[in-house]
Protein backbone atom coordinates (compact mmCIF):
# COMPACT_ATOMS: atom_id res chain seq x y z
CA UNK A 1 0.00 0.00 0.00
CA UNK A 2 3.05 2.34 0.77
CA UNK A 3 6.15 2.15 -1.01
CA UNK A 4 9.07 4.68 0.20
CA UNK A 5 11.89 4.56 -2.90
CA UNK A 6 15.03 6.17 -2.28
CA UNK A 7 13.48 8.67 0.14
CA UNK A 8 16.14 12.18 0.51
CA UNK A 9 14.57 14.72 2.73
CA UNK A 10 16.75 17.98 4.01
CA UNK A 11 16.09 20.35 6.53
CA UNK A 12 17.78 23.48 4.84
CA UNK A 13 21.46 22.14 3.93
CA UNK A 14 21.40 18.92 6.57
CA UNK A 15 19.90 15.71 5.14
CA UNK A 16 17.95 13.86 7.17
CA UNK A 17 17.08 11.02 5.29
CA UNK A 18 19.47 9.82 3.69
CA UNK A 19 17.49 7.24 0.78
CA UNK A 20 15.22 5.30 2.76
CA UNK A 21 13.50 2.30 0.70
CA UNK A 22 10.25 1.07 3.17
CA UNK A 23 7.25 -0.87 1.89
CA UNK A 24 4.04 -1.34 4.14
CA UNK A 25 1.76 -4.06 2.45
CA UNK A 26 -1.92 -3.31 3.08
CA UNK A 27 -3.45 -4.85 6.35
CA UNK A 28 -0.04 -4.66 8.09
CA UNK A 29 1.76 -3.18 11.18
CA UNK A 30 5.17 -2.37 10.54
CA UNK A 31 7.24 -0.65 13.12
CA UNK A 32 9.82 1.75 12.85
CA UNK A 33 12.45 1.62 15.22
CA UNK A 34 15.75 4.19 16.49
CA UNK A 35 16.99 6.31 18.42
CA UNK A 36 16.13 10.29 19.17
CA UNK A 37 17.00 12.01 15.93
CA UNK A 38 16.96 8.98 13.77
CA UNK A 39 14.62 10.69 11.27
CA UNK A 40 11.22 8.76 12.28
CA UNK A 41 9.24 11.54 12.60
CA UNK A 42 10.88 12.82 9.23
CA UNK A 43 9.78 9.86 7.35
CA UNK A 44 6.00 10.39 8.84
CA UNK A 45 5.92 13.94 8.28
CA UNK A 46 7.42 13.26 4.43
CA UNK A 47 4.73 10.86 3.64
CA UNK A 48 2.00 13.09 5.05
CA UNK A 49 3.12 16.09 2.37
CA UNK A 50 4.71 17.95 5.46
CA UNK A 51 8.45 18.02 4.20
CA UNK A 52 9.35 18.24 0.87
CA UNK A 53 11.49 15.24 -0.84
CA UNK A 54 13.55 13.87 -3.11
CA UNK A 55 12.89 10.08 -4.74
CA UNK A 56 9.31 8.90 -4.30
CA UNK A 57 6.44 7.87 -2.12
CA UNK A 58 4.02 5.36 -3.35
CA UNK A 59 0.32 5.27 -2.09
CA UNK A 60 -1.66 2.80 -3.59
CA UNK A 61 0.89 2.43 -6.62
CA UNK A 62 0.66 6.23 -7.20
CA UNK A 63 2.82 8.98 -6.98
CA UNK A 64 2.06 11.25 -4.11
CA UNK A 65 4.57 13.88 -5.37
CA UNK A 66 2.99 17.09 -6.15
CA UNK A 67 -0.24 16.33 -3.51
CA UNK A 68 -0.56 18.39 -0.74
CA UNK A 69 -0.93 17.23 2.94
CA UNK A 70 -4.75 17.65 2.70
CA UNK A 71 -5.18 15.79 0.19
CA UNK A 72 -3.12 13.00 1.02
CA UNK A 73 -5.86 12.75 3.99
CA UNK A 74 -8.21 12.53 2.08
CA UNK A 75 -7.15 9.83 0.08
CA UNK A 76 -6.33 7.76 3.41
CA UNK A 77 -3.70 8.96 5.17
CA UNK A 78 -4.02 9.62 8.85
CA UNK A 79 -1.05 11.25 10.62
CA UNK A 80 -1.26 11.08 14.51
CA UNK A 81 1.52 13.13 15.13
CA UNK A 82 3.89 13.44 18.21
CA UNK A 83 2.69 14.96 21.38
CA UNK A 84 -1.04 14.63 20.26
CA UNK A 85 -2.11 18.22 19.38
CA UNK A 86 -5.21 17.91 20.84
CA UNK A 87 -7.12 20.95 20.89
CA UNK A 88 -7.56 22.15 24.80
CA UNK A 89 -10.33 24.01 24.51
CA UNK A 90 -12.57 21.70 22.63
CA UNK A 91 -14.91 18.99 23.66
CA UNK A 92 -13.83 15.09 23.17
CA UNK A 93 -16.57 14.76 20.59
CA UNK A 94 -15.78 18.34 18.75
CA UNK A 95 -11.82 17.23 18.85
CA UNK A 96 -13.20 13.74 17.35
CA UNK A 97 -15.46 15.78 15.09
CA UNK A 98 -12.66 17.98 13.16
CA UNK A 99 -11.21 14.85 12.16
CA UNK A 100 -13.97 14.20 10.27
CA UNK A 101 -13.07 17.29 8.08
CA UNK A 102 -10.76 15.72 5.70
CA UNK A 103 -13.59 14.00 4.18
CA UNK A 104 -15.61 15.48 1.28
CA UNK A 105 -19.03 13.95 2.00
CA UNK A 106 -20.82 13.71 5.68
CA UNK A 107 -22.46 10.78 5.20
CA UNK A 108 -21.62 8.14 7.85
CA UNK A 109 -20.01 10.64 10.32
CA UNK A 110 -22.39 9.49 12.93
CA UNK A 111 -21.45 5.86 12.54
CA UNK A 112 -17.68 6.38 12.41
CA UNK A 113 -18.20 8.55 15.90
CA UNK A 114 -20.07 5.06 17.26
CA UNK A 115 -16.96 3.02 15.77
CA UNK A 116 -14.63 5.24 17.62
CA UNK A 117 -16.33 5.57 20.65
CA UNK A 118 -16.63 1.98 20.56
CA UNK A 119 -13.14 1.60 20.27
CA UNK A 120 -12.23 3.76 23.10
CA UNK A 121 -15.34 3.16 25.50
CA UNK A 122 -13.38 6.03 27.63
CA UNK A 123 -13.97 8.75 25.23
CA UNK A 124 -17.45 8.19 25.06
CA UNK A 125 -17.67 8.46 28.59
CA UNK A 126 -16.22 11.83 28.71
CA UNK A 127 -17.10 13.25 25.57
CA UNK A 128 -18.56 16.53 26.83
CA UNK A 129 -15.17 17.24 28.39
CA UNK A 130 -12.75 19.32 27.49
CA UNK A 131 -9.49 18.01 25.65
CA UNK A 132 -6.93 19.50 28.48
CA UNK A 133 -8.56 17.94 31.05
CA UNK A 134 -7.86 14.27 29.96
CA UNK A 135 -4.96 11.79 30.86
CA UNK A 136 -2.20 11.10 28.66
CA UNK A 137 -3.31 8.12 27.86
CA UNK A 138 -6.99 9.52 27.21
CA UNK A 139 -5.50 12.24 25.26
CA UNK A 140 -3.60 9.54 22.72
CA UNK A 141 -6.55 7.68 22.25
CA UNK A 142 -8.28 10.91 21.29
CA UNK A 143 -5.94 11.59 18.61
CA UNK A 144 -6.09 8.51 17.48
CA UNK A 145 -9.76 8.86 17.48
CA UNK A 146 -9.59 11.99 15.39
CA UNK A 147 -7.51 10.43 12.57
CA UNK A 148 -9.90 7.46 12.35
CA UNK A 149 -12.43 10.06 12.48
CA UNK A 150 -11.16 10.30 8.65
CA UNK A 151 -11.67 6.93 7.57
CA UNK A 152 -8.10 7.09 6.38
CA UNK A 153 -6.95 3.74 5.26
CA UNK A 154 -2.91 3.91 6.90
CA UNK A 155 -2.87 5.12 9.84
CA UNK A 156 0.87 6.82 10.95
CA UNK A 157 1.10 6.89 14.09
CA UNK A 158 4.08 8.61 15.60
CA UNK A 159 5.58 7.83 19.39
CA UNK A 160 2.10 6.74 20.74
CA UNK A 161 3.94 5.91 24.69
CA UNK A 162 5.61 9.56 24.29
CA UNK A 163 5.14 10.89 27.96
CA UNK A 164 2.33 7.86 28.86
CA UNK A 165 3.50 5.71 32.14
CA UNK A 166 3.48 2.39 31.36
CA UNK A 167 0.49 1.11 32.41
CA UNK A 168 -1.09 3.90 30.30
CA UNK A 169 1.24 2.97 27.05
CA UNK A 170 -0.09 -0.84 27.62
CA UNK A 171 -3.35 0.27 27.22
CA UNK A 172 -2.98 2.24 24.36
CA UNK A 173 -1.06 -0.46 22.84
CA UNK A 174 -3.82 -2.84 23.61
CA UNK A 175 -5.56 -0.84 21.06
CA UNK A 176 -3.34 -0.59 18.42
CA UNK A 177 -2.75 -4.39 18.42
CA UNK A 178 -6.54 -4.26 17.33
CA UNK A 179 -6.01 -2.52 14.11
CA UNK A 180 -4.72 -5.85 12.23
CA UNK A 181 -7.87 -7.12 13.43
CA UNK A 182 -9.93 -4.50 11.56
CA UNK A 183 -8.00 -4.26 8.26
CA UNK A 184 -6.16 -1.30 8.70
CA UNK A 185 -2.46 -0.58 7.54
CA UNK A 186 -0.31 0.95 10.29
CA UNK A 187 3.49 2.26 10.03
CA UNK A 188 4.17 3.05 13.90
CA UNK A 189 6.98 5.07 14.67
CA UNK A 190 8.78 4.16 18.62
CA UNK A 191 11.87 4.79 20.81
CA UNK A 192 9.83 2.54 22.89
CA UNK A 193 11.03 -1.12 20.94
CA UNK A 194 9.03 -3.50 23.07
CA UNK A 195 6.33 -2.22 23.12
CA UNK A 196 6.09 -2.03 18.30
CA UNK A 197 7.96 -5.24 18.08
CA UNK A 198 5.38 -6.70 19.97
CA UNK A 199 2.08 -5.41 17.89
CA UNK A 200 4.09 -5.00 14.52
CA UNK A 201 4.62 -7.59 12.12
CA UNK A 202 7.38 -6.25 10.72
CA UNK A 203 9.77 -3.74 11.78
CA UNK A 204 12.61 -1.50 9.92
CA UNK A 205 15.29 0.01 12.55
CA UNK A 206 16.35 3.25 11.29
CA UNK A 207 19.33 4.95 12.63
CA UNK A 208 20.97 8.45 10.98
CA UNK A 209 18.90 9.00 8.38
CA UNK A 210 19.44 4.84 7.03
CA UNK A 211 17.37 2.15 7.50
CA UNK A 212 19.98 -0.61 9.05
CA UNK A 213 18.17 -3.69 9.28
CA UNK A 214 14.26 -4.77 8.56
CA UNK A 215 12.35 -7.63 8.75
CA UNK A 216 9.92 -9.99 10.61
CA UNK A 217 9.34 -8.31 14.35
CA UNK A 218 10.11 -11.84 15.97
CA UNK A 219 13.70 -11.92 14.50
CA UNK A 220 14.21 -8.09 15.13
CA UNK A 221 13.40 -8.65 18.84
CA UNK A 222 15.57 -11.33 19.23
CA UNK A 223 18.97 -10.09 16.88
CA UNK A 224 22.03 -9.59 19.59
CA UNK A 225 22.20 -5.77 17.52
CA UNK A 226 18.68 -4.67 18.75
CA UNK A 227 18.64 -6.10 22.04
CA UNK A 228 22.01 -4.08 22.41
CA UNK A 229 21.40 -1.17 21.12
CA UNK A 230 17.57 -0.82 21.75
CA UNK A 231 16.26 -3.24 24.16
CA UNK A 232 18.58 -2.35 26.70
CA UNK A 233 19.93 -5.54 27.18
P1 LIG B 1 12.58 12.13 17.92
O1 LIG B 1 11.97 10.94 18.51
O2 LIG B 1 13.50 12.85 18.82
O3 LIG B 1 11.58 13.06 17.26
P2 LIG B 1 13.21 11.17 15.32
O4 LIG B 1 13.84 9.86 15.03
O5 LIG B 1 11.76 11.31 15.06
O6 LIG B 1 13.53 11.57 16.78
P3 LIG B 1 13.50 13.47 13.65
O7 LIG B 1 12.68 14.36 14.54
O8 LIG B 1 12.90 12.99 12.40
O9 LIG B 1 14.02 12.23 14.48
O10 LIG B 1 14.88 14.22 13.33
C1 LIG B 1 15.84 13.71 12.41
C2 LIG B 1 16.95 14.74 12.23
O11 LIG B 1 16.44 15.91 11.61
C3 LIG B 1 17.58 15.18 13.54
O12 LIG B 1 18.96 15.36 13.33
C4 LIG B 1 16.89 16.50 13.83
O13 LIG B 1 17.74 17.36 14.56
C5 LIG B 1 16.66 17.05 12.44
N1 LIG B 1 15.45 17.90 12.40
C6 LIG B 1 14.20 17.51 12.73
N2 LIG B 1 13.32 18.52 12.58
C7 LIG B 1 14.05 19.58 12.12
C8 LIG B 1 13.73 20.94 11.75
N3 LIG B 1 12.47 21.39 11.79
N4 LIG B 1 14.73 21.72 11.34
C9 LIG B 1 16.02 21.24 11.26
N5 LIG B 1 16.38 19.99 11.58
C10 LIG B 1 15.42 19.17 12.01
Amino acid sequence: MLSCKNLRVSYGDIEALHGVDLNVAAGETVALIGVNGAGKSTLLRAISGLLPIEGDILFDKTSLRGNSPERRAGIGIGHVPEGRRIFPGLTVRENLEIGAYVRRRTAGRKDDLEEVFQMFPRLKERHKQLGWSLSGGEQQMLAIGRALMGRPKMLLLDEPSLGLAPRLAEEVYARIATFKDTGMTVLLVEQNTVLALNVAARGYVLDGGHIIMHGPADELKHDPRVRDAYLGR
